[in-house]
This record gives structure tokens, sequence and C-alpha cells, in this order.
């Protein structure tokens, strides 16, 4: 198996952010990205700039809707357009086109600093046939963590990670719902990439740079095989396993997640995340390893915590059916384990 960090959902000068193609790939490039995806607000202008730039495969996508239920829509080759009112039916013609997508930030919440507690979390449930979930977004995680301006100052200036207590719970219990009611929907983690500029007196700072957020909530891919050096075959590959869910999210700020690993053995054969395995057939193991031995690991079936582990590597003999995921927690030398690395599931049917 082969693993492969990369952010999704970073905007460009073709909407809202600052930065244009050719340096959002050499800033993913200079973060150790193997693949950057832009999500411009309602637009796919910059398909005729995807290529592989830096060594980085650069794809395009759109974010449609725009006052509120963001859905960030991959492989398309026409726009599709937005309706914030009824996004099932976005989702379904994103569907129809041949794409797929996620359901961003849906539970964001507006911070009293900024844009006077704007947010723009998904409003219309229930909606089906979607793709994923983004479990965790920076920007958006940001945007809701401000319980005094004394304290964001501090987190902003000092210790940027103490702000990332886990992605919401809400998104998480959502997630694990949707899979045990025999859904397949998968969790991605994203920058939503802005870049955004601020004049403070005689200069101007940019909020988070590409450079620097890149190297915060990525999603590592996972393939059977080496990420390809053409562009068209490395555009499926990364697709397909966005699509299939054979892809982890991890908060590479406490520690890089390249060397995780979380797979099912079932007799010969090896199950990768986003695939099923069935229980009454063979035997099934499940393989998680950390990239660190300051690491906690916790398996979870059907939403329910089964088994902790501390330090690198848990294997866990399946007894039953159930939708297995697992987290990893990264332990400081002093202080409690941190939310680390999310694995999307294994489905034991
Ligand atoms: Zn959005
Ligand atoms: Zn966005």
């Amino acid at each position: 198996m082969y693993t492969y960090p990369g952010n999704i959902h970073v905007h460009s000068t073709y909407s809202d952010g600052s930065g244009g193609v050719e340096e959002i790939a050499g800033d993913a490039a200079a973060a150790g990205l193997s693949y950057v995806i832009i999500t411009d607000h309602e637009t796919l202008d910059g398909l005729s700039e995807e290529s592989i730039r830096h060594g980085v495969v650069v794809l395009v996508g759109a974010e449609l809707n725009r006052l509120h239920s963001h859905y960030v829509a991959l492989n398309l080759e026409k726009m599709i357009p937005s309706n914030t009112e009824n996004p099932q039916q976005v989702i379904d013609r994103v569907n129809e086109a041949g794409g797929f997508g996620f359901i961003a930030h849906p539970f964001e919440k507006g911070s009293r600093y900024l844009e006077k507690g704007k947010a723009y979390p998904w409003k219309r449930w229930p909606v089906f046939r979607f793709q994923g979930l983004e479990i965790w977004n920076y920007s958006s995680h940001w945007r809701g963590r401000h319980p005094s301006l004394l304290i964001t100052l501090y987190w902003f200036f000092l210790n940027r990670s103490g702000a990332m207590d886990g992605p919401p719970r809400e998104a998480i219990q959502l997630w694990d719902c949707y899979n045990v009611h025999n859904g397949r929907v998968f969790g991605i983690g994203c920058s939503d990439a802005h870049a955004a500029p601020y004049n403070l007196g005689l200069f101007k700072v940019r909020v988070f740079p590409y450079r620097y957020i890149f190297s915060t909530i990525n999603t590592y891919i996972v393939l059977e095989e080496k990420l390809s050096r053409s562009f068209g075959t490395a555009k499926k590959q990364i697709l397909n396993a966005l699509r299939d869910g054979s892809c982890y999210i991890s908060f590479d700020s406490l520690h890089n997640g390249r060397e995780f690993i979380y797979h099912a053995s079932c007799g010969s054969s090896i199950v990768r995340m986003g695939g099923e395995a069935d229980s009454r057939e063979e035997e099934i193991t499940l393989h998680v390893k950390a990239p660190t031995g300051q690491s906690q690991i916790r398996l979870i079936r059907n939403g329910m915590l089964i088994e902790t582990c501390a330090g690198p590597e848990l294997q866990y003999h399946v007894r039953g059916p159930g939708v297995y995921r697992a987290e990893a927690y990264f332990c400081p030398s002093r202080g409690r384990p941190r939310p680390w690395i999310y694995s999307n599931p294994i489905f034991v049917r």
C-alpha cells in the first residue's frame, strides 16, 4: 500500500482566495503534499489549469451553494447550478454528471469577532446520496472557537494547535449515524484555505497562508499502486480513493500522519478503509498502526468505543458485523492526548 498526503477544499483567485494556482501548487509542494484540490465558489474556471505542478497533482472541483449548505463537488466537467433551498437537487445533479461530493463544514458556528457571527452550516436535513462529509475543516474550526478575544489571540499567536480539540462532535455522530444505518459516507479533513489578506496598520498580513495551512488538516489517500506521474492516471487514482473512502484525516500540526495504517485482513486478502468484509466467510482481524509510539489508538464500532490501546499498534479480532473505524490520539510528553487521526470505516457485513 502507498500513502499520499493532500489538501482538499482550497480557494484561489478564481473566487475569494488570494493566491493563483501556480502559487498554491508551489506552497503545496513546500508542505510536502502530493495533491491539492482547488474548489472555488460556484466556478470551474480553474479546470484549464489542472496539471502536475512542482510535483503536486493539482485538481479542480467547485464549492456549490452560497448562503448555507455548501457542497464540495469533485470530478465535474461542467458547472452544476447551486440550489441552497433544495441542496438534495444539487447532490443529485452532481451524481448525474458523474461527479461526487462532500457536505462542507456541516455544523459551522459563527464568531462574534468575524462577519458579525456569520456562519455557513448545512441547513437542510436529511439529505441522501452524497458521498461524504467534511469531518474536520481547519478554517471553519477557527471560526467557531472563540471563548474570548484574549484566548483567541493567545491561540492565534502562541498556541494554534491548542485551539484544535478535534472535529465537531455533531459531525462525528452524524457520520457514524449514516454508516450504521446502511449508508456509505466517507469522512475527509479540509483546510478551506483562503489565505485572506488583512490590513494591520502599515502592514498587510495573510491569515493562515497556504504554506501554513497545508501543514494542518490533510487527507491522506491509500493506493494499491504508486501514484502515477502521468496527470490523467494520477487524477483517476486520487478521485477514486476519495470516492471509495480509501483515505484518512490527519491533523499534521501535531505529528505527520503519513505512516498511519488501518486495514482488515481476512484470510489471505486485505480490505482497505472504505471496503467491506464478510464475517461469515473468514476470520477478520483489524490492524491499526499509528506513526509514533507517542500515541493512543481507539477503535470504534457502530459509533461506540470498543477498545483503547496505549502505544502504536492495535490488533482486534472481529466478533460480529458492524462499522469499524479507528482514531489515533497524539500523546505529548506533558498534557492530555490530542485528537489527531481519523480513519474511514471498514464495513463488516
Ligand atoms: Zn464553505
Ligand atoms: Zn470553502
